[in-house]
């Protein structure tokens, strides 16, 4: 599908005061309110899957655009820094600039990545001290969960169910390093299906 004009224009104007080449922009949709985004450098793309919540589209292009803008990350210990301070200060000043308030860009980059909230505390952006003073006490005041046994163990054995592989006796989704672990092993996986108890 095509891009939102809306998106088109943001991406055209962020570019332009920053004096640099614009990507190519892919715009999908996926389900849920949250969209996700990828930044191709080498590719000259960002690529958005947009979910329902405006906002949340917004803020999604201008996090990539700020991946777009930020010089390429440096290395630590042979990682990439994707989200660090630099990234964060080219980030908050763009969603700052292109209409949201530092409270929605508060809540919105924290619900993807926690560690947003550190950087802003230490960039000053208004809020931050308080919202990450609620994340901490949330966390304390979190009650433990209590987990239940919903499927006795049992071996795996997994089959196809649309593009999913699942567990034929309890229906659990198997993926990625799991599944690869079951399907190397010689001897049958076993597991249980655990369930949190209201
Ligand atoms: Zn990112
Ligand atoms: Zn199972």
């Amino acid at each position: 599908m095509s891009s939102p004009a809306w998106a088109v224009e943001l991406l055209d104007a962020v570019c332009t005061d920053a004096g640099v080449a614009p990507p190519r922009l892919l715009w999908r949709n996926r389900r849920g309110e949250h969209s996700t985004g990828v930044t191709r450098r080498g590719d000259g793309l960002v690529a958005v899957r947009a979910g329902s919540d405006l906002l949340d589209q917004r803020l999604t292009l201008l996090h990539e655009l700020a991946h777009w803008l930020s010089t390429p990350a440096r290395r630590r210990r042979g990682q990439s820094v994707h989200h660090g301070r630099q990234f964060y200060a080219v980030a908050f000043a763009l969603y700052r600039r292109h209409g949201l308030t530092d409270a929605d860009a508060l809540r919105l980059e924290s619900a993807r990545y926690r560690s947003s909230l550190r950087h802003a505390v230490a960039l000053g952006v208004t809020g931050a001290v308080e919202a990450l003073a609620a994340h901490r006490s949330t966390i304390r005041a979190r009650p433990r969960r209590r987990w239940r046994v919903l499927v006795p163990e049992h071996s795996i054995r997994l089959e196809r169910d649309g593009r999913w592989a699942v567990c034929v006796t309890c229906r659990q989704r198997v993926v990625g390093i799991n599944l690869a672990r079951i399907r190397r092993a010689h001897r049958p996986v076993r597991h249980v299906l655990m369930t949190a108890a209201s």
